[in-house]
């Protein structure tokens, strides 16, 4: 299959074991032409098996795969991975080491026949626009990781796949290298058309790129939207604690008196809350108040909404609650603070421009819109409150891979020696 163009992708019932392992449990996704989607889960959540399953690094258990209509996985079939049009991009650059910089793009091209002059000047004007420009003769080893980073975009961008895969791709590098490559990917591959499946545990990070995220947990994809949608109304407690929380506030409530809201008794406070997607609390139930950080705001007289959140519900005011700070960390904009309300709970990554000490007692005044209630019930693994950031640091276990349009670990002495 040639793809000369941004394929549509329908991922129908994705299955995939491992022994006893269900790393991909029924997952159904359908990617849009020149969509930018983002599948976040911690380490462990089955990305890269989903990522290996549509390049066809690796085969499914069950469920089909569909690019424009044509089936390229299936319970009969198996289009290899340099026949789906793609291309990827490793977290660990899977770069040849003994291919010059300007060979390393070029290897992309080779499918395409094109005389060495022509290749040569495509793989320069590629290497030039990723800001290598003077780098072509270098070799691996001779760049940083960020270079080394570069090198493999414009290996992917450069044969004009419709399908661009990543697989973490910024996780080896350092934050502010991160964020600058971060922006030019999501500007480079929108300029290409391309179609793009992006992977990470980082939801900063999915929620600066992604037109859409799709979050993994334990293998199952429990909500599909925008950074807004999963921010505002989380499908589980997974999800909004997988994309940030100040902290989560135990308590009851006290009635359920309108179609979404509540009031929630947490300690000797009072709280409005938003009822969580699919849940009808009754009066009494034990629930779970997850809080976002955005709706928790040290009281300094004025009023302003918080930024990604709905407006307040008429009938769930915002709460103002007695707290003291119990840590404050520098921002650079203002001020992050930690700080304690009745009970001992603590609330994390409270903004305030102004620096406010430890020890300080203040007013809290916690929105209703940014405050959901969930049923109070066991924990969930693999999630973490109040980092937004996940548990994990990479892919899990990786086995070899082979096949994708660009060199493999494991097969890259034997291929090199095919080429020689
Ligand atoms: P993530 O990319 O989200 O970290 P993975 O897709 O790597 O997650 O892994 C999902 C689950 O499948 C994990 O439990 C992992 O241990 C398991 N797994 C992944 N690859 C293999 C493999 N080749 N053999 C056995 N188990 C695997």
């Amino acid at each position: 299959m040639t793809m000369d163009h941004a394929p549509a992708v329908e991922l129908r019932a994705l299955s995939k074991r491992y022994g006893r392992t269900e790393a991909l449990a029924g997952v159904d996704l359908d990617l849009a032409p020149g969509s930018f989607t983002v599948l976040l889960g911690p380490s462990g959540s089955g990305k890269s098996t989903l990522l290996r399953c549509v390049a066809g690094i690796e085969r499914l258990s069950s469920g089909t795969i569909v690019f424009d209509g044509q089936a390229v996985a299936g319970p009969r079939q198996h289009l290899p991975a340099e026949e789906r049009g793609l291309a990827m991009v490793f977290q660990d650059y899977a770069l040849w080491p003994h291919l010059s910089v300007v060979d390393n793009v070029r290897f992309a091209l080779r499918r395409l026949r094109l005389g060495k002059a022509e290749s040569v000047a495509r793989a320069a004007a590629m290497l030039d626009r990723v800001g290598l420009t003077g780098f072509a003769d270098r070799y691996p080893a001779e760049l940083s990781g960020g270079e080394q980073q570069r090198v493999a975009l414009a290996r992917a961008l450069v044969a004009g796949p419709g399908l661009l895969l990543f697989d973490e791709p910024l996780s080896n590098l350092d934050a502010d290298l991160r964020e600058r490559l971060r922006v030019e990917i999501a500007t480079l591959t929108r300029e290409t058309g391309a179609t793009a499946l992006y992977i990470t545990h980082d939801q900063s990070e999915a929620f600066a790129l992604a037109d859409r995220i799709g979050v993994l947990d334990h293998g199952h994809l429990v909500q599909v939207g925008s950074a807004e949608d999963l921010y505002r109304d989380p499908a589980t407690p997974f999800v909004a604690r997988f994309t940030g929380l100040a902290g989560e506030l135990p308590g009851v409530v006290e009635h359920a008196a309108w179609s979404d809201g509540c009031r929630v008794r947490v300690e000797g406070l009072a709280i409005g809350a938003r009822q969580g997607t699919g849940t009808s609390l009754a009066g009494g139930q034990r629930v779970r108040v997850l809080v976002r950080a955005a709706s928790a705001t040290i009281d300094d007289g004025t009023d302003g909404h918080p930024a990604g959140l709905p407006p307040a519900l008429g009938s769930a005011p915002s709460a103002v609650v007695p707290a003291v700070v119990s840590d404050v960390a520098f921002r650079g904009r203002g001020y992050d603070h930690v700080v304690e309300v009745e009970g001992g709970h603590r609330l994390t990554g409270i903004f305030h421009a102004r620096r406010i000490e430890r020890a300080t007692q203040v007013s809290l005044r916690i929105d209703a819109s940014g405050c959901i209630a969930f049923p109070d019930g066991p924990a969930i693994p693999g999630a973490r409150a109040g980092t937004g950031s996940g548990t994990g640091t990479g892919t899990g276990a990786a086995p070899g891979r082979s096949g994708a349009t660009v060199p493999t670990r494991s097969d890259e002495p034997l291929a090199a020696a095919r080429q020689g």
